[in-house]
Formats: C-alpha cells, sequence, structure tokens
C-alpha cells in the first residue's frame, strides 16, 4: 500500500510518503530555529509555523514521490502525544485532504511511529520483539508482539525522559536549545571516566532496582551540583569531561536494561527508536553490547530518529497491511495518548 504520512506533534511540520517499506518522499519544515532563543518550543509559535507549512510541506512530499493524493491508499497522521494546538493543525489538515479526497484515515501514535520506521531500513519486525524508545518526551522499553496490533510497556521513566535530561543539563552549561546535540559533540572529545555520574538506577520497594525502569532526574541534579561545587572552589568546569561522563552513564543503564529485557523476552533484536537514537555515544553502547549478546539492534538512520512524516506513514502501512479499520473522521487529538495505545 501507499501512505501519504503527516507529522506536527511538536515543532517539525513533516510529510512523507511510503510504499511498502520504500520511502519514496520525506519532507520536513522545522520551526527550531524560532524557539532557540526561549530555551523551548513554544506552542503557539510552533502552531503557527504548522498551520503556515502543512500545505507547501505536503504538497511536496507528494510532488517528490510524484504522485497526486489519489493515488494512495490512506492517510496517517499523528494523533498524539504532543502539543494539543501543534497536533490539531495535522489532524485537521489531515482530516480535510482524507474526506476531499475520499481517503482512509488513521490517528496513529507519533511515539509508536519512532519505532516503525526502522522497517524501512531493516525489514518488518520480528514476532515478539523488544523495543528501546529513547526521545525528547519518552524513555521506555516495549515489548512489540505485533506494531499494529499489540504492544505492552515493560519498562519505562518514573520522571525525566534520556533527551530531556540531556536538555537540562545542556542548559545548565549555556548551549541552545535542543542541547542534545551539543552534548554528544562536546562527548567526543571528553573522558567518559572523568566525573562519576549516577546511573539512575531506581529502587524497587524491597530496596531492589526495578529491572526495567528508568530514573533520570536525579541524573541531572547530580551534575547540576557536581558542577555547583567546581564553581563555588574557583576551579575551571572540564565541559567535554561533563559531556562525556553524562553520556557515557545515560547509554549505560540504557544498554544494560534493553540487553536484559531481549534475554528475559528472549529477542534476538533489538528495536531503536526517538529523538535521542540519534545520540553516538548510545549507538556506539547498543551496537558494542548487541554484538557481544547476539541481538541484532536496529537503530534508524540520522534523519529517521528525529520527528519525520516516514515513520507515521511506516506505522500507516502496517495498519493498512494488518486490515485494520481505519480512524472514524470525527477522531480527537490525544496529547497524552499513552504508549500501548497505537491508533486512535
Ligand atoms: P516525543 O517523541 O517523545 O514526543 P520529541 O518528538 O520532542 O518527543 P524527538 O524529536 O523524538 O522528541 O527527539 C528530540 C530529543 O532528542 C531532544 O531531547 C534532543 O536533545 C534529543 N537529541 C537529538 N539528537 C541528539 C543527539 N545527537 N544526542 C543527544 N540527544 C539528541
Ligand atoms: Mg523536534
Ligand atoms: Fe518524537
Amino acid at each position: 500500500p501507499i501512505v501519504l504520512g503527516i507529522e506536527s506533534t511538536c515543532d517539525e511540520t513533516a510529510a512523507a510518503v511510503v510504499q511498502g517499506r520504500r520511502l519514496r518522499s520525506n519532507v520536513v519544515a522545522s520551526s527550531m530555529q524560532e524557539h532557540a532563543r526561549y530555551g523551548g518550543v513554544i506552542p503557539e509559535i510552533a502552531s503557527r509555523a504548522h498551520a503556515e507549512a502543512f500545505v507547501p510541506v505536503v504538497s511536496q512530499a507528494l510532488a517528490e514521490a510524484d504522485l497526486d493524493l489519489s493515488d494512495v491508499d490512506a492517510l496517517a497522521v499523528s494523533a498524539g502525544p504532543g502539543l494539543a494546538g501543534c497536533l490539531a493543525v495535522g489532524v485537521s489538515g489531515a482530516k480535510s485532504l482524507a474526506w476531499a479526497a475520499g481517503k482512509p484515515l488513521y490517528g496513529i501514535n507519533h511515539v509508536i511511529g519512532h519505532i516503525a520506521v526502522t522497517q524501512l531500513q531493516f525489514g518488518p519486525f520480528p514476532p515478539d520483539t523488544l523495543a528501546l524508545i529513547v526521545s525528547g518526551g519518552h524513555t521506555s522499553l516495549l515489548h512489540v508482539e505485533d506494531v499494529a496490533k499489540h504492544v505492552d510497556v515493560v519498562g519505562t521513566t518514573l520522571d525525566d525522559a534520556a533527551g530531556e535530561c540531556f536538555d537540562k543539563v545542556a542548559r545548565l552549561l549555556g548551549f541552545p536549545y535542543p542541547g542534545g546535540p551539543h552534548i554528544d559533540r562536546h562527548a567526543q572529545s571528553g573522558d567518559p571516566k572523568a566525573i562519576r555520574v549516577p546511573q539512575g538506577l531506581t529502587q524497587g520497594k524491597a530496596g531492589r532496582e526495578h529491572p526495567y525502569d528508568f530514573s533520570f532526574s536525579g541524573v541531572k541534579t547530580a551534575v547540576a551540583r557536581w558542577i555547583e561545587e567546581e564553581e563555588a572552589a574557583g576551579r575551571h568546569i572540564p565541559v567535554d569531561d561533563v559531556c562525556a561522563s553524562l553520556a557515557d552513564s545515560v547509554a549505560s543503564v540504557l544498554a544494560r536494561k534493553a540487553m536484559l529485557g531481549c534475554q528475559e523476552y528472549d529477542s534476538r533484536t533489538l528495536i531503536v527508536g526517538g529523538g535521542f537514537s540519534a545520540n553516538s555515544q548510545l549507538r556506539a553502547k547498543l551496537l558494542e553490547v548487541g554484538e557481544e549478546q547476539g541481538v541484532e539492534v536496529r537503530i534508524p538512520e540520522l534523519k529517521l530518529c528525529t520527528d519525520n512524516g516516514a515513520m507515521v506513514a511506516m506505522l500507516g502501512v502496517n495498519l493498512v497491511e494488518a486490515g485494520v479499520r481505519p480512524s472514524a473522521m470525527d477522531f480527537s487529538i490525544d496529547s497524552a495518548m499513552p504508549m500501548w495505545q497505537i491508533y486512535q
């Protein structure tokens, strides 16, 4: 099937056409620059940017795929989770197009899209596989029975997401938003063992580590306190070492728990997705432990890690292939859509 996917959960307005497992076009417009000076995404600015970019981005995606709207079999749009005003623009736009062209429309879960997109590079999911989602808003391990039908949350962050933790530390270090990529770059010339950064292990009720949950807010606090103490003592802050130590700590705990999950669920494959999977330290660590344990690690190429339309279109293809009934035309956005919900 040929599916047009539309994305507008945060600061990217994106559209793409996927045919089967083939990416025919992928257009992304970002309002990131407009938010940088505020230190975070301003919802009103992002919504207005979506309204302005929607028609040109969708038109370009169809043109680059050499198709008209009448040629696609279905449309898919991110229905959540995300910023309500942003979701509303993409969803109402997608509904109008689907209505006008008489095409079925699927309101999909953006976060599941982040893992679905790996199929463009690695082919269909093996049944009963494990997935690690690491993005700006989410850090979770999922058991994916069938990406079109059933996913279970195995573990999740109890507070901040990995990307959020990087963005917060980046802010302390004076990097502009989003700071994750700056930490990545500085980490490459730092010593990962220079500073002791806690791995954010979470304590279960009996005082034992909860096997698959994560906690990153304490990691940020520990780094913040260390920087404060060093500054108070009049010492110079070794920025590259701070970045390298943070990256090593976060990548290690993610990789360790993901591999533990693969063992317990007997999964020979680990699917990885979300903006934070662009992180070089995490990519290297996951590939290393995967190699050691005989687990094939499927991480998307960089342009498919951050928000895009291809991930939405790919999950749409999965739903069409599985014979899932399209969303009712009056489906609503859900800014807090739970991770186990694949579509509206
Ligand atoms: P969600 O998908 O949970 O709704 P989101 O869409 O805002 O959240 P993404 O666009 O998937 O998040 O990812 C953005 C996050 O990825 C930001 O926190 C950003 O700092 C982080 N990120 C992107 N590239 C890198 C990198 N190379 N190293 C570390 N973090 C990165
Ligand atoms: Mg973004
Ligand atoms: Fe995302």
